[in-house]
């Protein structure tokens, strides 16, 4: 134990290494050319290397955006797959995170109020989503019906229609009928072509 600590704790040349260690200097900008890219006048440096010492030239190509060279080509369409490969995940977070923002708007509570024509010069309003507030509508279509004195109907599924241009009328008699309900929740379609 104590042999092999005192063996590894040794100073001086070990196994493995050459003898001295040559660090690379750079001509042009004198650094050790691990530097050089760090230097202004670092396309002067590449042209020094390539020139003096290719092969630390061609290292330098490696995994960087520099110029010229079979290496450097390589290099660079590595890295164009990989901003595609990003680009892509983007796209396909983006998408999810839009579908589901539309579910939930699906989901919400809502009342949608619209005007309809209907024969030469009469209209009627035609309101959709009260059941999303749990409203029964052949109640609120009785309270229409009463409340503007016309006719009034369920129509489909979600949909009543009043005989009659009552849109804006709406928007104070639905919350004052159903507090529950803000005039935020309604919202105007305006007129509808058919
Ligand atoms: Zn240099």
């Amino acid at each position: 134990m104590a042999t092999d600590l005192q063996e590894k704790l040794k100073l001086g040349p070990r196994e493995g290494f050459q003898y001295p260690i040559i660090v690379p200097y750079c001509g042009n900008c004198t650094m050790p050319i691990e530097y050089c890219e760090y230097y202004p006048e670092y396309e002067k440096c590449k042209k020094w290397l390539e020139k003096n010492l290719p092969s630390e030239f061609a290292k330098l190509n490696v995994g960087s955006e520099a110029t010229g060279g079979s290496v450097g080509e390589k290099a660079e369409t590595g890295s164009a797959e990989d901003d595609e490969k990003k680009r892509q995940k983007r796209g396909g977070k983006g998408m999810i995170k839009a579908n589901k923002k539309k579910d939930d708007s699906d989901k919400e509570k809502k009342i949608t109020v619209s005007r309809a024509p209907r024969g030469k010069k009469k209209s009627v309003t035609v309101v959709t989503g009260m059941s999303t507030f749990g409203i029964d509508l052949k109640a609120a279509t009785k309270f229409f019906g009463t409340k503007f004195a016309c006719g009034s109907s369920v129509t489909g599924d979600d949909e009543i229609v009043i005989q009659g241009d009552v849109k804006d009328e709406l928007f104070d008699i639905i919350p004052e009928k159903w507090p529950e309900i803000d005039e935020d929740y309604i919202e105007d379609l305006g007129d509808q072509k058919r």
